[in-house]
């Protein structure tokens, strides 16, 4: 049996890909029941000082949380980054690095689509993406906005993945480097939605044993829209590795009204949730 959760350790704003500013989002947390929410931007933390303001004045507790970009085993893996000291410089540092990559692939996906005769693509996703961190998701808005694409789940089926127009490889920092930043800031790394990413059980088991290894401590065992069955497959990883439990809808946006800030289920009994861990 599974209950509403008031713990979201997962969510986007404008900081990065998300439609809510931080203190929407933190609005729309308070009016969904939440009372514990991360704030977890891609590869940024320049969404928290806002965000702390508006959970002071809600009195919710708000989480300093980022989402991090790593590449492992030639794959690009998210790893949250839960309880982190904001004014951390190691941190800083890795996010104004990160920042400058997504800019430079940013800048190589426009001319990669400009050969599809897709032209200025980057200079629209660059003001669709605002002052936040340019993703993926920006391009697909812009993409969608001009009739390229039906919806974002057709641009990532068509564009901007391996092997399709606009796609770019990105060398992304290591797994170890990557939780060595969290750690360093004082925070716990949590492998994002584990099964998102079209990994064989063997691979994913190697992922947890190495993100483990390098000092990692949890994993999303709830995420926003995986069912029953999911849930049970985390669950068992996270016994089998050891590792504390986390729960976060991902929510980024009202276009996947299946994901909902703040609906998720509780943790399953006998697991160690990741705020036992700080
Ligand atoms: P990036 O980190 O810039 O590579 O962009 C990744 C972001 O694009 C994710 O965080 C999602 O917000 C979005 N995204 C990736 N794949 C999909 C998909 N299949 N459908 C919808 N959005 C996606
Ligand atoms: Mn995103
Ligand atoms: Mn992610
Ligand atoms: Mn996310």
């Amino acid at each position: 049996m599974s209950y509403q959760s008031n713990i979201d350790l997962h969510a986007h704003s404008t900081a990065s890909d998300g439609e809510l500013s931080p203190s929407e989002l933190v609005a729309l947390a308070v009016k969904n029941g939440v009372e514990t929410l991360a704030l977890t931007d891609h590869d940024t933390i320049s969404g928290l000082a806002e965000a702390q303001i508006a959970a002071a004045k809600h009195k919710l507790n708000l989480i300093n949380g980022i989402e991090l970009s790593t590449r492992w085993d030639n794959k690009t893996i998210h790893i949250v980054g839960l309880n982190i000291d904001a004014n951390s410089k190691t941190l800083l540092d890795a996010t104004i690095h990160l920042n400058k990559l997504r800019e430079e692939r940013a800048i190589k996906i426009g001319k990669k689509l400009e050969k599809v005769g897709i032209n200025n693509a980057y200079e629209n996703t660059r003001k669709l993406a605002k002052n936040g961190t340019v993703t993926r998701q920006h391009f697909a808005q812009f993409l969608v906005a001009n009739g390229h694409a039906k919806s974002h789940a057709d641009v990532f089926s068509r564009f901007l993945v391996n092997n399709k127009p606009g796609y770019v490889s990105v060398e992304w920092p290591t797994l170890a480097e990557t939780i060595n930043y969290i750690n360093t800031a004082g925070g716990v790394a949590v492998i994002a939605h584990p099964l998102r990413y079209n990994m064989t059980a063997t691979k994913l088991r190697k992922l947890i044993s190495e993100f483990k290894y390098s000092g990692g401590k949890g994993i999303e065992v709830v995420t926003g829209n995986n069912n029953q069955e999911e849930i049970t497959t985390v669950t068992n990883y996270a016994k089998k590795y050891d590792v504390a439990a986390s729960i976060g809808s991902d929510y980024h946006n009202s276009n996947t009204p299946w994901v909902k800030l703040g609906r998720l289920s509780t943790i399953p009994q006998g697991l160690t949730p990741v705020w036992e861990k700080w």
